[in-house]
């Protein structure tokens, strides 16, 4: 085997997806990152005509201007972000845009302010990037929201960015909008980056999402069409910053993947422009289903927070065999861990399966976990 480089040590193949490869294939997945949900038709449609239209060549290297145009009319609109097409780059899914934006900006001896827990790419990026990670508390008895109080409290002269994640996977936590705003204000003050993952932005229930952009010049903010849109695996997402940033992020987007793909750039336009029916439906009913899992869980007993976005519960189980008995059972669960210190026990849970599915895997818990 010929040596890998160092960076490549730094990282790991993701436990996660590990664990979907040996469990029982009838096994109920709760431990799932992806809506249960079919493209919608408007946009699949797009998509084919696009292909039938020989939309199939290299794109801007930025995207279509077309799509970022929306793009620029969707920041402003949704998160009073004022942007402009020059300054969007359409990348190859949020993931994409977070691992540029730690090359762009990371390198050694610069720390990185890390949610703990949080989404697990961060990690992986920021030592891709040779970045040393300091952890910032959520917390459970603030619901695992990010506090500006916290955030302030690790900022030194090496504080290059912070992750933000509202909201939050693997928590479902929503900041409050005086911490967004409060962690912009220090971001100016102390001249750091935020990288505003917001990925999970529609997915969020009785309560309103807020872009750290609308206050700060030194955002990146990511977002893109997995989670809204069920788009997965077309692997479409988008980031803006002001126009230095920009210029940077783009210098690697070019360099590495030159564009993202054009049959996925036609559905995001379709995405954006159409109906957004098939949006208010998935989210009505993930909502209906963190009702229901969240009560079940405090009905066995597990204190859980009722997380006011994306699709996850974060219950606090300190069963270190949980995770095992369970798939034993017949439910895919992940354990918290995997997201950080704070993460330790706890159990992320996805709701997005089915209605059915869950109230199921919660009749196996119950039944053969916590009374087995
Ligand atoms: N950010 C978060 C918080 C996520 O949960 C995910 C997907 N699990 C991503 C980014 C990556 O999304 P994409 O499919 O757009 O690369």
């Amino acid at each position: 085997m010929i040596q890998p480089a160092s960076r490549t040590k730094l990282i790991e193949l993701s436990l996660i997806r590990k664990m979907f490869e040996v469990t029982n294939p009838d096994a109920i997945n709760l431990g799932i990152g992806e809506p249960d949900f079919d493209v919608p038709q408007n946009i699949k449609d797009a998509m084919k005509k696009s292909i039938d239209e020989n939309i199939t060549h290299y794109s801007p290297n930025k995207g279509y201007i077309e799509l970022r145009e929306e793009i620029v009319k969707k920041f402003k609109k949704d998160n009073g972000i004022n942007t402009d097409p020059e300054n969007v780059i359409v990348t190859v899914g949020a993931s994409e845009a977070l691992y540029i934006s730690a090359q762009a900006f990371m390198e050694p001896g610069d720390e990185i302010l890390l949610p703990d827990p949080s989404f697990l790419l961060y990690k992986s990026v920021i030592n891709l990037a040779g970045g040393s990670i300091v952890p910032v508390d959520c917390k459970m008895e603030n619901e695992f929201k990010l506090k500006a109080e916290d955030v302030l409290e690790k900022i030194t002269p090496k504080t290059k960015a912070i992750f933000l994640n509202s909201p939050s996977n693997p928590t479902g936590a929503v900041m409050e909008k005086e911490d967004i705003k409060a962690i912009a204000d220090l971001s100016m003050d102390h001249n750091f980056l935020i990288i505003s993952d917001e990925i999970y932005e529609k997915i969020i229930y009785d309560k309103k999402h807020y872009s750290p952009a609308k206050y700060s010049d030194n955002v990146i903010t990511i977002n893109g069409f997995s989670k809204t849109y069920a788009m997965t695996g077309l692997r479409i997402g988008y980031m803006t910053a002001n126009d230095e940033h920009t210029e940077e992020l783009f210098k690697v987007h070019q360099n590495s993947i030159a564009c993202s793909n054009s049959t996925a750039q036609l559905g995001a336009y379709e995405a954006l422009t159409g109906p957004q029916d098939d949006v208010k439906k998935m989210v009505g009913e993930f909502q209906r289903r963190r009702d229901l899992i969240v009560s079940r869980l405090n009905g066995m007993g597990y204190e859980t927070v009722n997380a006011e976005g994306a699709f996850y519960v974060f219950p606090k189980i300190e069963d270190e065999n949980f995770v095992q008995k369970a798939a034993e059972a017949g439910v895919i669960t992940v354990p918290g861990s995997a997201f950080g210190e704070n993460g330790k026990n706890h159990i992320r849970m996805s709701y997005a399966n089915s209605y059915e599915n869950i109230e199921k895997a919660m009749d196996i818990l119950e039944e053969r976990v916590v009374n087995g």
